[in-house]
């Protein structure tokens, strides 16, 4: 079983529209609707590969009513959606003239520290009844601690297993504070090749660069360090032993999600065994098969099985 975390999701609107100008009314059709979350896309692309899941998070207002009723109609995950008083967020993107996106994002709920560790106390009891072989925690919280994540990864460790592995695709000061601590490591982490470059204040314009950074001493002592590259693949480390993930070139629909659908099946592979070299393919294989679908976190699992052949993982 895989638990994921969601802390912030989102109920998405996407609107199209030829020309989007500023200060005057743009008149749109009914806007495509989905849920966001990170931890939920995850979730999906691990249950579509075969796993028993759990998404876990908070929903609250209207909107996280429909949220939750969503999530229960799709059928692929069991919740454990705490309830808040403030309303679910909405996000908004407008896609306009060609290809921009222009996009409206509310903070969503205040988490508060009793709420987060409420909710790690919930996995807790779930796990005292039920093993449970990977726990990630995706995507952002709107937390005024900025260590929430690191005390999070504390309580488990401390209270849960020090054990089970923990994903984090986490980012911005939630990440480097988790980076920072030497207290307690995640088992993985996967920043995109930007978000490598936002952690240690450089841009990284190429996998080359990239490989280097990842010896940076805020990543030691972490067991696995995915750095993806959208359409050029990953780079990877596991201890001593870099990797450079090759991917070939396919079609594409949908990017969003990707890296989301990546570490869902990162998680799937590691509760299958599978070796390192076919976690990665696997891994990269469920970014890759997202891409091709309009919804996120989708994946289908014959084309993640075809894509895995054709992916080449080479040690530096
Ligand atoms: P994120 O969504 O977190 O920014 P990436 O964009 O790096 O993550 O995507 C994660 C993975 O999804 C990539 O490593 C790759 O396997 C796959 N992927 C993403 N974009 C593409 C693309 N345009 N073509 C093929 N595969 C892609």
């Amino acid at each position: 079983m895989i638990i994921t975390v969601t802390m912030n999701p989102s109920l998405d609107h996407a609107y199209f529209i030829d020309h989007f100008s500023p200060g005057i009314v743009n008149r749109f059709q009914t806007p495509r609707k989905s849920i966001g979350g990170k931890g939920i896309n995850a979730g999906r692309a691990a249950s579509l590969s075969g796993a028993k899941v759990i998404i876990s998070g908070f929903l609250g207002g209207d909107l996280g009513q429909i949220v939750g009723r969503d999530l229960k109609d799709e059928n692929l995950f069991e919740l454990m959606m705490l309830p808040v008083s403030e309303e679910t967020r909405r996000a908004i993107t407008v896609m306009h003239d060609g290809n921009v996106h222009t996009e409206i994002v509310e903070s969503g709920p205040e988490v508060s520290d009793e709420q987060a560790f409420h909710l790690m106390n919930e996995i807790k009891e779930k796990l005292n009844k039920e093993n449970a072989s990977v726990i990630t925690i995706n995507g952002s919280v709107n937390s005024n601690n900025k260590h929430l994540y690191k005390d999070l990864l504390k309580y488990i460790r401390t209270e849960i297993s020090n054990e089970i592995p923990v994903l984090m695709d986490i980012s911005g000061e939630q990440l480097l504070s988790l980076l920072e601590s030497d207290e307690y490591k995640p088992t993985f982490i996967k920043p995109n090749i930007h978000e490598l470059g936002e952690l240690i204040g450089k841009s990284i314009p190429s996998k080359e660069v990239a490989i280097h950074e990842m010896s940076h001493s805020l990543f030691n002592d972490i067991d696995y360090i995915m750095v993806s590259c959208g359409a050029e693949g990953a780079l990877f480390k596991a201890g001593d032993i870099y990797y450079n993930v090759e991917i070939p070139t396919i079609d594409i629909i949908n990017p969003t999600g990707s890296g989301d659908a990546t570490v869902g099946g990162f998680a799937y592979a590691l509760e299958e065994k599978y070796s390192i070299e076919d976690t990665l393919k696997y891994a990269m294989a469920c970014g890759m098969s997202n891409a091709q679908h309009a919804e996120v976190g989708v994946i289908n699992k014959h084309d993640v099985e075809l894509f895995m052949n054709q992916i080449q993982v080479k040690q530096y």
